[in-house]
């Protein structure tokens, strides 16, 4: 395999929030049409059915759902999977739309999906559902401690505890990448057995990684854009993420690619070293 889709993660999915809370706020769903009824986790009647006449209150993420929150109490989530995208306008590229949304004051959703993996579900009671997510790594919960204290668990590699959104909510596959080479540690090793020191920096990374991804409103490597249909710019800072063969931005040695529990990593092998102690500044 030498292709791994990049599916939309905390960053990309945030900055879909924002772009449209502020046009969907206040406005009432006047019809729900489902293209492709396979989107539908539940009964397609129940998803397009109980939320039209509703209003939306606000627009809100958890990991990597967008949730539409219902003046009935109830949210509508999407989880946009690999190729999901949540357009203004009907796409021009790749169409596949699978759900369309329309609002009040004409406003529309359109849910675009090349590979039809995305879900859209009605959800009446949201702390339940969302109870077993490990937390938000940009909310003021998420300390050094918390992390340390959840990764202490696992004997699992790093990466693929990063990757685990009942451990961290919101982290895939690019953002594990770069997060692990900002805090030069190798995507192997035990998560329970990085030391305090290791754990602190990972998290400075993290927050480092996903504030600056956002900022650059996301990464388009594979199919998501923004919901205006431009594309978001943050692969541009990446370090490691997609870049095998490139030269190290910190050493200038070839990055490599390894499979980590059949997810691809990529990584520096000098500064990202499995065994040796990890000194403090570079
Ligand atoms: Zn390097």
């Amino acid at each position: 395999m030498s292709y791994t889709a990049c599916m939309p993660e905390l960053p990309e999915v945030e900055t879909i929030r924002r772009t449209i809370e502020p046009l969907v706020l206040g406005k009432t769903i006047l019809e729900i049409r489902l293209l492709d009824t396979s989107i539908a986790q539940g009964t397609p009647e129940r998803v397009r059915g109980e939320p039209v006449g509703t209003t939306i209150t606000a627009v809100n993420r958890r990991g990597k759902h967008l949730i539409l929150m219902l003046d009935n109490g109830k949210g509508l989530a999407l989880h946009l999977r690999m190729t999901g995208s949540v357009l203004l306008e009907p796409p021009t590229h790749n169409p596949r739309v699978r759900a369309e949304l329309l609002l009040s004051d004409d406003v529309r959703l359109y849910f675009n999906d090349m590979r039809r993996l995305g879900v859209m579900e009605l959800i009446d009671d949201l702390d339940a559902r969302m109870e077993k997510m490990g937390p938000e790594p940009l909310s003021d919960e998420f300390t050094t401690e918390a992390l340390q204290s959840r990764l202490a668990r696992h004997r699992i590699p790093i990466k693929a505890a990063l990757l685990d959104q009942h451990i961290i909510a919101g982290i895939g596959n690019m953002y594990a990448d770069e997060a692990l080479f900002l805090s030069r540690l190798h995507p192997t090793t035990p998560a329970a057995e990085l030391s305090l020191e290791q754990v602190a920096r990972l998290w400075t990374a993290l927050r480092e990684v996903l504030t600056l991804a956002i900022a650059n409103q996301g990464a388009s490597i594979d199919t998501y854009v923004l919901p205006s249909g431009e594309r978001g710019t943050a692969y541009d800072c990446f370090n490691v993420a997609h870049k095998k063969g490139a030269p190290c931005p910190r050493c200038g040695t070839p990055l490599e690619r390894l499979m980590v529990r059949k997810r691809g990593a990529y990584y520096c092998p000098v500064c990202q070293r499995p065994d040796k102690p990890q000194n403090s500044e570079a």
